[in-house]
């Protein structure tokens, strides 16, 4: 986005309006027209290959920001002219760019052109939809009506720029627009309007960053202050103002703000500080040759000089004022000249001469509406009448200053409401922005609040998912270790069978059955024969394959409700439930006779097993676990007695 001048907001502030004007101030800065102004919409010759566009922007860039500040009319002229030369040809907004920057820089001393020339510039800016232009043209234009006209007629010209740029949100170019109409309403007697113009100037200034505008501004509320006779405030302001000019090394702002100072001293019936002042704005005027502001001064200067009664320095001080506004072709300041000379020549005793000289001024003042300065006016001539012995006269100065007065009181009032009404505005504007600012930063603190909560909620039903999952996997893996560890535990190793501890656990819960139903209950031993003898003959292992081959025999000749168990070596027990001894007695012999048809050729060559099997059922009375075994063993011992390879049946028991 495009950005006016740096110093096209600020620039009007250089001295006091109310004294001199605004076209003088502004044709400090007066070209040659014939030397800059070229040809409205056209380029002039011998323009530049279009590779300077980049160099055109740098420098329009450096003179927008503030960075290169031309100090006198001649460096303007030269930068200008350099400017000038970098509009690549056919590049309409460049052009644009710099006829607005010419427009703005090079004020014209030949009003009707300028207006002309600004109105074109708005129009072509309008074509090509170039509303950065517009609006600095707007300026321009309002700027060459201030003096071609009145300056009220301009303010037109400032409104309708302001608008354009506040359409366009460029709240810097917003704020140089309100600095020229703050210019003007300071012009017009309305300081409390322009003060408000300033003041919201300062606020657009402050938010788009432009802190070198906003320090130049602080000089337009100065002299507002000033003029409305808050001296405290304005003195505040100029001082700031003093100190950003010093470090930036800006003589020219430097020599307006002691002319202000100069002005505020003098306000404040301190005429020697203001002399002081007005010493240090002349000398810093002199450096930079800026006639304008020497004129302004000197006016100033011999308004302190005639306060402290030096009233010959006073009209030495006026003539130079005189020569150098003369040499400048500016008249603007005529009234104010006359009536400080009309002073000076009342201060010396010339009352005559000093009347001729006041009804001058008077005439000039009224047509510039300047009430402060007739009423000083009519107070001083209503004295000179008096020293003259005109007392009618007297009389009737007297009581139009009393009017007079009068309504710079009404104004001063008017003033305070004006910016009363601004003050409160801002402020419950800023109020306003303050409490949306806070609900909208509760909101998202709430929000965020709210996703946070949401955030820890969903990673602890994570986390406790996570645990479960891990929880009932551990569970899981220990009740698989546990049946595992169980069933080993309750398993034979070599065969894979019921080891001791299990054979032994379901002959308990057998017998307790058997107790409880009633019902018969068997149960074999039986013993492998000379199995020392395969071992020690085949070897150990083919010892151990045969084990495991006789247990699959034997599990595979039993019922499903029977239980087979390995209780030794190579000494088996077998538990029948539901099973008479004679039952049982079928089950051995089937057992033995699996084992005699047992097929171990593969084992070992001619390989046979026997077994010797003792059979004993649980007696009625409370027969133990002990003395059931006990009368199965015997069985056992027996049928090896008998030769092995055979089924003893136990004897029941004598009863107790
Ligand atoms: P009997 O007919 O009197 O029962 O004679 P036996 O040789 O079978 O009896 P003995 O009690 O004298 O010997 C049992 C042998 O069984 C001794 C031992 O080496 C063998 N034995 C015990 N457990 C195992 C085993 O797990 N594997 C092998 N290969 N041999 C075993
Ligand atoms: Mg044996
Ligand atoms: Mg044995």
């Amino acid at each position: 986005m495009e950005r006016p001048l740096p110093w096209s907001g600020a620039y009007p502030s250089l001295v006091d309006h109310a004294l001199f004007g605004l076209k003088s101030l502004l044709s400090c800065m007066v070209l040659s027209v014939a030397a800059v102004l070229p040809a409205i919409g056209g380029q002039p010759p011998g323009t530049p290959s279009p590779g300077h566009a980049a160099a055109f922007d740098r420098l329009a860039g450096r003179l927008e920001r503030g960075e290169l500040s031309p100090a006198t009319q001649v460096q303007t002229k030269q930068v200008l002219a350099r400017l000038d030369s970098l509009v690549p040809a056919g590049d309409a907004r460049r052009a644009l760019r710099y006829r607005y920057t010419y427009c703005v820089l090079g004020m014209d001393d030949q009003p009707a052109q300028g207006v002309a020339y600004a109105q074109q510039g708005i129009e072509d800016a309008r074509r090509i939809d170039y509303a950065d232009a517009e609006a600095n043209f707007h300026y321009c234009k309002g700027a060459h009506q201030e003096s071609l006209t009145t300056p009220r007629d301009a303010l037109a010209d400032y409104t309708a720029g302001i608008e354009v740029a506040r359409h366009a949100e460029n709240l810097r170019l917003v704020a140089d627009g309100l600095s020229w109409r703050g210019n003007v309403q300071s012009l017009l007697g309305e300081p409390a309007l322009g003060l408000v113009d300033f003041l919201q100037a300062q606020r657009d200034y402050e938010q788009a960053g432009e802190t070198g505008e906003a320090e130049l501004n602080l000089l337009n509320i100065a002299i507002a202050y000033r003029r409305m006779g808050e001296f405290v405030e304005a003195r505040k302001y100029m001082d700031q103002s003093l100190t950003y000019a010093e470090q930036r090394h800006d003589l020219r702002q430097q020599m307006a703000v002691e002319a202000q100072l100069g002005f505020l001293e003098s306000e404040s019936s301190n005429q020697p500080s203001a002399l002081r002042h007005f010493a240090a704005a002349l000398a810093l005027a002199r450096g930079i040759g800026d006639r304008e502001g020497l004129g302004s001064i000197l006016l100033g200067q011999a308004e302190a000089f005639n306060l402290t009664g030096r009233y010959v320095e006073a009209l030495a001080a006026l003539d130079q004022a005189q020569s150098e506004f003369g040499q400048a072709a500016d008249h603007s300041n005529q009234d104010m000249i006359t009536l400080q000379r009309a002073e000076a020549d009342a201060g010396l005793g010339h009352h005559a001469q000093a009347i001729a000289g006041y009804n001058k001024a008077e005439k000039l003042l009224q047509s510039s509406g300047n009430l402060r300065y007739l009423a000083e006016l009519l107070d001083a001539r209503a004295r000179s009448q008096g020293a003259l012995g005109h007392y009618a006269q007297a009389v009737v100065d007297l009581r139009r200053t009393i009017h007079v007065r009068a309504a710079l009181d009404h104004n001063a009032r008017r003033y305070n409401t004006t910016l009363m009404s601004y003050q409160f505005d801002t402020a419950r504007r800023d109020q306003e922005d303050r409490r949306i600012k806070e609900e909208s930063a509760l909101q998202s603190r709430q929000l965020a609040a709210m996703q946070r909560a949401r955030d820890w909620q969903s990673l602890a039903m994570l986390l406790g998912s996570l645990l479960l999952l891990g929880l009932v996997w551990q569970t899981l893996r220990q009740l698989r270790q546990s049946r595992r560890l169980h069933s080993l535990a309750m398993t034979d190793a070599l065969t894979g069978t019921a080891n001791r501890r299990r054979i032994e656990q379901v002959m308990a819960a057998a017998i307790r059955e058997a107790r409880q139903t009633g019902a018969p209950l068997t149960v074999i031993v039986l013993d492998i024969d000379h199995f020392k003898r395969i071992n020690d003959l085949h070897g150990h292992q083919v010892g151990d394959r045969v084990l495991v081959r006789l247990v699959a025999a034997c599990t595979d000749a039993l019922r499903g409700f029977d239980c087979f168990g390995r209780v030794g070596g190579e000494e088996f027990l077998v538990i029948l439930p539901q099973t008479a001894l004679e039952t049982g007695r079928l089950v051995a012999e089937r057992l033995r006779e699996r084992v005699i048809a047992l097929e171990l050729g593969d084992i070992a060559a001619d390989l046979h097993v026997t077994i010797s099997l003792g059979l004993a059922q649980l007696n009625d009375s409370a027969e133990a676990l002990e003395g059931l075994l006990d009368r199965a063993d015997r069985a056992l011992y027996q049928a090896k007695a008998a030769g092995r390879n055979r089924v003893v049946l136990a004897e029941s028991p004598a009863s107790p």
